[in-house]
């Protein structure tokens, strides 16, 4: 698989498939974060869905395509797993980790991280209930193993910065991150001024 061609079609599912979707569900409330199951052999989509957590707090992004998944396909044609890549575009919360995990994904790749979700969108839960709840983030430990025997993790702006491609070749690919990360600063702000939300996080 080459590396700048996956990293491009992702972009492409969040701008294509996630963020059109996201500006419907932020309408009703619900939060900005996304997620999308594609296939490992062409990079084909299977689903693409968002947060739902007016309907459920446990309905993140990673959570709800799971979910979708499973009632929209006949239990025989849902794709294993492994043959899939499971793309987040905020890094996962530990909810959503372990969805993963149990689910069978081994691998995820995001584009925000949990410092881009605090600094950026106000969210500092991410961080806050790994090192309030599981004591990670601490004493050099990790706030999870980003690689570890179930799954590896793919930090897609990290993915850009390490290609071994021309300048020309990463800027270009750094003006559709930046563009597609422009387009999450409209639905955060937009998401941000919607006082009639309903307050999820009561902590
Ligand atoms: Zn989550």
């Amino acid at each position: 698989m080459n590396t700048i061609e996956l990293i491009n079609r992702l972009l492409a599912i969040i701008e294509l498939d996630i963020i059109p979707k996201t500006r419907d569900c932020i309408t009703r409330g619900n939060g900005i974060f996304g997620a999308a199951i594609l296939k490992k052999s062409d990079l084909s989509l299977i689903i693409a869905e968002v947060n739902n957590e007016v309907d459920n707090p446990i309905w993140h992004g990673e959570v709800n395509v799971i979910k979708k998944l499973w009632e929209t396909t006949d239990r025989s044609n849902v794709p294993d797993p492994k043959d899939c890549i499971f793309l987040s575009t905020h890094e996962p919360c530990s909810l959503c980790l372990s969805a993963i995990t149990w689910s069978g994904y081994d691998n995820f790749y995001y584009l925000f991280s949990y410092e881009d979700s605090r600094d950026r969108f106000n969210m500092p839960y991410d961080i806050q209930i790994l090192k309030e709840v599981f004591g990670n983030g601490e004493d050099n430990r990790p706030l999870y193993n980003r690689k570890n025997e179930f799954w590896n993790s793919y930090n897609i702006q990290e993915m850009i910065k390490d290609l071994d491609v021309s300048d020309h070749d990463r800027q270009t690919l750094l003006n559709r991150m930046n563009d597609i990360i422009d387009q999450y600063t409209i639905l955060s702000d937009t998401y941000e001024a919607d006082t009639s939300k309903p307050v999820v996080y009561k902590f």
